[in-house]
């Protein structure tokens, strides 16, 4: 690293580092990423890997984030076709499911006028024969079979191409290089990081704390320290199995808790997930559990019969993702997904955490972290848009 002085520093490599470098790179800053492993390694390659609005929000009435997420997803379909696609997802309904076809036929109406009535955001119900067309799923008391459309894309891969934007535009990442803590000082931060085994330092005007689940650690490694929002980590945990899903993804209610849980093609295979457990300790070892693991194999062939005799044994693969939601009483289920900006003061924040947030809305959540902090960066002229930047 030549340069000592950024504008902008940011904290980790997963989606939502790089997404700021690639805004802030695009409105004309001096960025360095700092990723103290490799790009993706933590929560941005354990995700269901679904670029979507998120149908399930709309339950607990979080509109605002599903329009948004929906736009994105629209625009990635411009900006990313190789890494983003649409598929075909069915919602099987049988006399036990609770979400029943009046509730599932308004909520996918409202997800396709939030979609803004795109012929892409249509949904119908699948004639009774076609019901032999659904990969092995059981019909037996199946009453119905709803079908829509959303997106897929391979997570490590979106964000790796995100980063490789911002590097075109003179973003500049330091991996592996490890945030060891900062100062904040009149107008921006001293940051010390070790990168390479080597101990550096550099000064910015902003750090953005883009940490995912390490984002409070971060905090207090700053001195003096900013205020840190409660928050919890939840666990999610995905299982690959053997097998092909060739007509498209599967939005399944899970027999013990009526949880969504989706089964999806991915790389040849068939992905499940996902789940929803505390998690305390260091984020680097979440590992999905023995309970979790049975939990989707159940889920799973309690839906596809051909799949009955699968044993853990049988799984191919099983990883283990951490979102940061604010502390509450509630079920995770049920907590906002928002993504929260906190920054260390009001006016000209030295330091921005982002905690949460979604693969789908990055670019967005970007937008907003260059906005929120543009009083505290010198002028510069925007070299670019990042509605217009194509990835992949
Ligand atoms: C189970 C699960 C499923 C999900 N599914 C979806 C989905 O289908 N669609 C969707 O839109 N969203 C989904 N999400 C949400 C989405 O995956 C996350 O919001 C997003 O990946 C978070 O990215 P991030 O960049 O904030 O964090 P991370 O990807 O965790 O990145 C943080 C980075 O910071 C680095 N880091 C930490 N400490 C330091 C340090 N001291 N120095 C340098 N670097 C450091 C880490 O190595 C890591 O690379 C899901 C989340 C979970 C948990």
């Amino acid at each position: 690293m030549q340069e000592k002085d950024f504008d902008v520093v940011v904290i980790g490599g997963g989606i939502h580092g790089a997404g700021v470098a690639q805004a802030a790179a695009a409105g004309g800053y001096s960025v360095l990423v700092l990723e103290k492993d490799s790009l993706a390694c933590g929560t941005s390659s354990r995700s269901s890997k679904l670029i979507h609005g998120g149908l399930r929000y709309l339950e607990t009435l979080q509109f605002p984030l599903v329009r948004e997420c929906l736009r994105e997803r629209a625009l990635l379909l411009k900006l990313a076709p190789r890494l983003v696609k649409l598929h075909p997802f069915f919602i099987p309904v049988y006399p036990e499911t609770t979400r029943r076809p009046w509730q599932l036929r308004l909520g996918l109406g409202l997800y396709s006028v939030l979609a803004g009535l795109t012929p892409d955001s249509r949904f119908r119900r699948i004639p009774t024969s076609q019901w032999d067309n659904t990969d092995g799923l059981e019909t037996r008391s199946l009453s119905m079979v709803f079908q829509y459309q959303d997106a897929q894309t391979d997570d490590t891969a979106l964000t790796r191409a995100v980063m490789k934007s911002a590097r075109s535009l003179g973003a500049r990442l330091a991996m592996p290089a490890e945030f060891i803590g900062a100062r904040i000082r009149d107008h921006g931060c001293e940051v010390r990081y070790q990168h390479d085994g080597q101990d550096c330092v550099c000064t910015c005007r902003v750090l953005v704390n883009a940490a995912g689940p390490w984002a409070n650690r971060i905090l207090e490694a700053i001195t003096p320290s900013p205020t840190q929002l409660e928050v919890e980590l939840v666990q999610g945990a995905h299982i690959v199995i053997e097998g092909t899903l060739s007509k498209g993804f599967y939005y399944l209610e899970a027999p013990q808790d009526q949880r969504a849980v989706f089964a999806m093609p991915w790389a040849g295979k068939i992905l499940v997930g996902t789940t929803e457990q505390a998690f305390h300790g260091d984020p680097a070892g979440a590992e999905p559990t023995d309970g979790e693991i049975q939990y989707l194999l159940h889920t799973f062939s309690h839906y596809f019969p051909a799949y009955r005799r699968l044993r853990a044994d049988n799984i191919l693969d099983a990883y283990a993702g951490l979102r940061v939601l604010p502390a509450d009483a509630d079920q995770p289920f049920k907590r906002s997904r928002d993504t929260i900006l906190h920054a260390d003061q009001p006016a000209q924040p030295s330091v921005l955490t982002i905690y949460g947030g979604k693969l789908t809305a990055y670019r967005a959540t970007a937008e907003k972290v260059m906005e929120r902090v543009k009083d505290s960066l010198p002028p510069r002229s925007p070299v670019a848009s990042t509605r217009e930047l194509p990835l992949g």
